[in-house]
């Protein structure tokens, strides 16, 4: 095999596969090294989103959801079932089924764009160098042209609670669990810790979130995120906010937890734990100290806008650089990298970057907060609409949640949509379509929409912005 490529990716998670897909596609020899491997210790390419992450959760959330509705929402629909049996190892089966498809997914598309996929560790040395690892035999040095450094992140620790793999459990393992816990704390209110939450809820688990900040989901706009707060707790899940971990320590029958707020302190007891509290960028054994790659303060690698380093032909994307944790976020620096790479056009339009929280309802939003928007003397206006007004979402018996459209009120520009609502994450992309083409509320106002669809509801919250929404009355 050659050791000399044009581009040598190091990460093989959604930046990195994409960046090496998209190299080779223009034409450039390509290797890419990844050192995932499944629980039981099979190659994997995907990364964290892969593995351990996005998928993962969105199987086990599918799964409980379903398992939810039935015993508690059937009978709405008219439908009896006498008993709803909870198997959790096929569901796990399910999911790690899904996962190892999508893995060879991977594989295969690697084969058919011939990238030099390498199942070991990568290290940047001087010198535009590569040191390969393999998992089984030598180590040796690759050449190349260029290099992307896409090594991802990996569960942020608290210092008060260590990790220790069973009680106390970071987001991977919280995949993972053989049993519903019966008491499960979560530390953290972000992203991961609602959704792993939601998931163990739904399968039986009294589930506890403490959460630092005042308020919840602070980069979501307040309305939107209030009415998405209200609707979590009606599931149970007891969301404590201003909630500040400070200790941890084990009991015979699980972890005791203590958290601050304004009250004071407080103790409670969970059998198990997952420590949700972000993730930290992972460049453990990736830069020799002599290739001269600087980090920032985070320890994130730092880049350019076009995701370039301080070294010459060294080029680092995804969850190891500044910017959302976000695997789109991560796949399309991997493209804007591997076209620059070949002299193509590039680049990524960091302001048009959808999140979605894959709860229920789901969360979703683009662009910035109504607060945001204020806090900065922009001047916009604001049209709401809500699921319960809308047929599909009466239909689907899912009409809890709203659409909130924020325009500049000068000149009518879309700054930012937030949905919380059925298939919110899917909503949402008729939003970045609109936002990337620099669209106006009027836009979404004149666009047909199917009747009767979920996505009325941007139609009408976009409407209702200029205050002629159809089916609202506006005072
Ligand atoms: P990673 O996916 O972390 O991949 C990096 C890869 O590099 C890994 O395979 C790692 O083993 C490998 N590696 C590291 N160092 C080396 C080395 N020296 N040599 C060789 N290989 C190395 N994001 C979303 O957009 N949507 C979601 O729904 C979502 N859900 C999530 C749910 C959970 C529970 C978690 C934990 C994360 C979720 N994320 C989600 C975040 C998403 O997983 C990350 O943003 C994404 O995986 C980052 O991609 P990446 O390629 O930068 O890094
Ligand atoms: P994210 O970074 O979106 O994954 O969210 C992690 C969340 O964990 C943030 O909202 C933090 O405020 C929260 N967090 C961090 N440390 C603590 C702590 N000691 N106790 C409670 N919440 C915490």
């Amino acid at each position: 095999m050659s050791s000399h490529f044009d581009v040598v990716v190091i990460g093989g998670g959604p930046a990195g596969y994409v960046a090496a897909i998209r190299a080779a596609q223009n034409g450039l020899a390509t290797a890419c090294i990844d050192d995932g491997r499944t629980r039981s210790g099979e190659v994997s390419l995907g990364g964290t989103c892969l593995n351990a992450g996005c998928i993962p959760s969105k199987a086990l959330l599918e799964s409980s959801e379903l398992y939810h509705r039935a015993r508690h929402e059937f009978a709405t629909h008219g439908i009896g079932v006498t008993t709803v049996g909870l198997d959790l190892d096929r569901m796990q089966a399910r999911k790690a089924a899904i996962v190892a498809q999508l893995a060879g997914g991977i594989q295969g598309l690697f084969r058919a764009h011939g990238v030099t996929g390498l199942a070991g560790r990568g290290t940047l040395m001087p010198g535009n160098t590569v040191r390969f690892t393999p998992h089984e035999g030598e180590a040796r040095l690759l050449e190349a042209g260029q290099v992307v450094l896409a090594t991802g992140s990996q569960p942020a620790a608290l210092a008060c609670l260590p990790f220790d793999g069973e009680r106390v459990v970071d987001s991977r393992a919280a995949l993972e669990f053989d049993a519903v816990p019966r008491r499960l704390g979560v530390i953290g209110a972000g992203v991961i810790g609602l959704e792993l939450g939601s998931v163990w809820r739904r399968l039986g688990a009294e589930v506890t979130i403490l959460e630092a900040l005042d308020r919840f989901l602070p980069m979501v706009d307040a309305q939107v995120a209030r009415e998405a707060e209200r609707q979590l707790r009606r599931q149970g899940l007891d969301i404590h906010l201003g909630a500040r971990v400070q200790a941890g320590e084990r009991t015979t029958d699980g972890v005791r937890l203590r958290y601050d707020d304004r009250q004071g302190s407080h103790e409670i007891e969970v059998d198990r734990v997952v420590v949700a509290v972000g993730r930290r960028p992972d460049t453990t054994g990736l830069l020799d100290p002599l290739a001269g790659v600087a980090l920032d303060a985070r320890g994130c690698i730092e880049v350019d806008a076009s995701c370039r380093t301080s070294v010459a032909n060294v080029w680092a994307i995804g969850d190891v650089v500044r910017g959302p944790m976000l695997a789109h976020k991560g796949s399309e620096e991997g493209v804007m990298v591997a076209d620059l790479i070949a002299g193509h056009a590039g680049q990524v339009n960091y302001d048009v970057i959808p999140s979605v929280v894959y709860t229920t309802p789901e969360i979703a939003w683009v662009g910035r907060s109504e607060e945001e928007l204020t806090a900065a003397g922009i001047a916009c206006k604001a049209g709401t609409f809500n699921f319960a007004a809308s047929g599909r979402a009466r239909a689907m018996e899912q009409a809890a949640g709203l659409v909130k459209v924020i325009a500049d009120a000068a000149t009518d520009a879309l700054l930012g949509v937030h949905v919380c609502g059925p298939m919110a994450g899917e909503l949402i992309a008729e939003a970045v379509v609109a936002m990337e083409f620099q669209g106006t509320a009027e836009d979404l106002q004149r666009i047909i929409h199917a009747h009767p669809t979920l996505a009325e509801a941007l139609r009408e919250a976009a409407l209702s912005a200029d205050r002629c929404a159809i089916h609202a009355a506006h005072r």
